[in-house]
């Protein structure tokens, strides 16, 4: 049985060494290019294929992969945005993911973002860089006594809640399959606009569906507090970037704590020259501000997530090539 992986990094290269050890009957091979129409044909003579990407999958790479015989894909993330599921389904292919490789990751990310902004951190970085030692007037906040708006409470908004809770926050959630483990905490409320209109913190952490996407757009915005600090660690899609950065330049929202962007795949994960290279407008609208920190889209970058997402998925795609069920099926019947 042999395994293709793509967009292999060095770091998960190590994981990879490790499953190798633990699965010796198995072959595999990588690239560190992602799955493209250029690279599909690496995986000529594989049985399964393992991905990870930001960019789509192209229904051509798709079609020629189907051409080679290979119909079991494992993605190594949560996001499944890329794929076309008609595609999917056209070309008779079955799909696994690694929905929970570790919520603690990206909740304990968002939770520092948070934090960073209430405690003005990159004020005192810029201060500390101009031998400013003085505290005043750098004056910060605490999460504890705050209310913390949460959108989307599963596998990580759900630890998001817990964590806020531990800081004494008050926790006002939405999500539009409530999660039964929560229900007794006594967080939901009954709609968005309910969170939106309560919260001093507002968190993302749904999924980027069809209908979410600009989920929260200018009319979200004018119905925040005043000074409201917005976190996006889930996926850029689901925010008007064009309206956050009117909100900034407002007040209206007084941070931004974001690990994803709608133009990230133009930015993240690449390397310029100097910053001003970055072509983006929108990046370049959100830099340079006090109270935006960006990440790029390194919430789930900790060595237990990279070992998870490398392990579930080769183990994914062994079950579905041995006839298994896989532990993480993804129902590609409709998107
Ligand atoms: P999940 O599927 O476990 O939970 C999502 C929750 O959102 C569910 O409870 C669902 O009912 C709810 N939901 C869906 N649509 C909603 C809506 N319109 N309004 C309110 N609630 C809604 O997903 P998860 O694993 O917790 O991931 C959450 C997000 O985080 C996803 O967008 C995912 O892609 C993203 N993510 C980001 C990173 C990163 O590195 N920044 C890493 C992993 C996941």
């Amino acid at each position: 049985m042999k395994i293709f992986l793509y967009g292999i990094r060095p770091d998960e290269a190590e994981y990879l060494k490790q499953w190798n050890a633990l699965n010796p009957d198995i072959e595999t091979d990588y690239t560190d290019q992602i799955f493209t129409d250029e690279t599909v044909d690496l995986s000529k003579g594989y049985n399964g294929v393992v991905l990870l990407q930001t960019q789509p999958y192209t229904r051509t790479a798709l079609q020629k992969l189907h051409d080679f015989g290979v119909s079991k894909i494992s993605v190594r993330n949560v996001g499944l945005d890329g794929f076309d599921f008609k595609d999917l389904r056209d070309l008779g292919f079955s799909l696994t993911s690694v929905p929970v490789y570790s919520p603690n990751a990206i909740a304990e990310h968002t939770t520092s973002l948070i934090l960073r902004l209430l405690r003005r951190v990159p004020e005192f970085d810029k201060k500390f860089a101009n031998a400013d030692f003085r505290w005043f007037p750098t004056i910060g906040e605490e999460i504890n006594g705050k209310t913390v708006g949460i959108v989307g409470t599963g596998h990580i908004g759900s630890v998001v809640a817990r964590l806020m809770m531990a800081f004494g926050a008050k926790v006002v959630a939405y999500d539009i399959k409530p999660n039964p483990y929560l229900e007794n905490l006594g967080i939901y409320v009954d709609s968005l606009d309910e969170v939106l209109k309560q919260a001093n913190i507002i968190t993302l952490h749904t999924p980027l569906a069809k209908r979410d996407i600009h989920m929260i757009d200018e009319a979200a915005f004018a119905k925040m507090k005043d000074g409201v600090i917005f976190i996006n660690a889930a996926r850029g899609g689901l925010v008007d970037t064009d309206a956050l950065i009117k909100a900034l330049d407002s007040g209206k929202v007084g941070g931004a704590g974001l690990d994803v962007l709608e133009s990230e795949n133009d930015v993240f994960q690449k390397k310029f020259d100097k910053i001003s290279d970055v072509k983006d407008p929108q990046f370049q609208a959100l830099l340079n501000r006090d109270n935006v920190i960006m990440t790029p889209h390194t919430a789930f970058y900790t060595t237990t997530a990279v070992h998870n997402m490398v392990f579930d998925s080769l183990n994914d795609n062994v079950k579905m090539l041995t006839g298994k069920a896989p532990k993480y099926p993804v129902d590609i019947s409709e998107n």
